[in-house]
């Protein structure tokens, strides 16, 4: 189902951007709340909001500062896939158990940054600095980048702004089927539209509000059928009862509906948490069993699955995936180098390997 805001905020200063406005007139029957700059959100609203009242408030404001993020993982020990992140929303109205933004957002409102424009125009700058450089960049950090697209309508103004770069590539991640606005776009093969994907058992069980298996691999087949490229991202594996099977037959409805040639890239990692996500995950789900497992902190400082799990799930799905599609370039995420050796993966020496060797497949 479609999320619909209960109510609006607007930071002052946001009211005169264009895609504020545009959102305001949408949602007009509802009276927005205007936010002095000085004033916190949260504070304006009373009472202390949990996350899921929380997620009933949309928030519009100006971005201020940076709006690129580099993950920071690429070291002598840990390969980070060199991601760029484009900070437009912030939270999320799917309930996966295992979000991390439960644990890690200041506020629990949907957020967006509607100074989208200059966020764009500060990014083509970036980009044309590095005019020999395969860049990928991405809105799916702190939220699902397809859920609210029919209330911000960015993504295509962002299909059609990376239409004209040569070197970047946009990648919109998602468990929706929320792809009615990508349809009849011109986004030149610059886009990447990429689905996490789960047994339908953990879908049901953990991954609540999302689309299911079944019609995220459709979605994915309707957009092959427009042009684009697609990924899939095996990430939280999750250590459950009957897991191999249910990898195995995820994988084969995968390749059953999806050609690998149409595919940029597939990554694959286990569930890891911080150690505060637990409780709040606990409580807000109590019906999850995925933190019943054996979990052993890792020197990042995150919760992880003891060893002989980790390789054992990775050992596996990467099998069953370079069985069906040897050529698409499949990477890790945050995980050190011996363990790509060990998978028999290619390990990129440096982050301009990273991009060309995720690049290989995105045309
Ligand atoms: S889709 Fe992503 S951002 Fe949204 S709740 Fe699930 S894990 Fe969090």
């Amino acid at each position: 189902m479609q999320y619909r805001p209960e109510k609006i905020l607007v930071e002052e200063r946001a009211l005169e951007y264009r895609f504020c406005k545009k959102i305001l007139q949408q949602y007009r029957h509802i009276q927005p709340q205007i936010i002095r700059d000085s004033d916190k959100p949260e504070e304006q609203l009373g009472d202390e909001l949990t996350l899921t009242q929380g997620k009933r408030i949309l928030y519009l404001k100006e971005f201020r500062g940076t709006a690129f993020k580099l993950c920071p993982g690429f070291s002598d020990d840990v390969l980070c896939c060199n991601y760029f992140v484009i900070d437009l929303i912030e939270n999320c109205p799917l309930e996966c158990s295992y979000c991390i933004l439960q644990a890690f957002l200041n506020n629990p409102l949907i957020t967006f940054h509607v100074n989208v424009e200059s966020i764009v125009r500060e990014m083509r700058e970036l980009i044309e600095t590095y005019p020999e450089r395969p860049l990928r960049i991405g809105t799916g950090e702190h939220s699902d980048s397809l859920v609210l697209d029919h209330v911000f309508q960015v993504n295509p103004y962002l299909i059609e702004a990376f239409a004209g770069l040569k070197n970047a590539t946009l990648e919109l991640k998602t468990k929706t089927d929320f792809i009615a606005p990508l349809k009849g776009l011109k986004h030149n093969s610059r886009t990447v539209v990429s689905w996490s994907l789960n047994p339908e058992q953990i879908i049901r069980s953990n991954e609540l509000k999302t689309a299911s298996l079944e019609n995220r691999l459709r979605a994915a087949s309707e957009l092959v059928c427009e042009g684009y490229k697609v990924g899939f991202h095996f990430d939280p594996l999750i250590h459950y009862p009957g897991w191999q099977e249910g990898y195995r037959q995820t994988i084969e409805k995968l390749f059953s509906v999806v050609s690998p040639d149409r595919i940029a890239w597939i990554s694959m990692g286990t569930l890891r948490y911080i150690p505060k996500l637990k409780q709040i995950a606990e409580e807000r789900f109590p019906k999850t069993a995925i933190f019943a497992n054996e979990f052993i902190p890792a020197g990042d400082g995150k919760m992880r699955y003891i060893k002989p799990i980790r390789r054992e799930m990775m050992t596996l799905v990467s099998q069953w995936i370079k069985e069906k599609a040897p050529e698409v370039p499949l990477y890790l995420c945050m995980e050190p180098r011996h363990t790509w050796s060990k998978l028999n993966l290619p390990c990129p020496s440096s982050p301009l390997n990273f991009e060309e060797y995720l690049s290989i497949n995105t045309t």
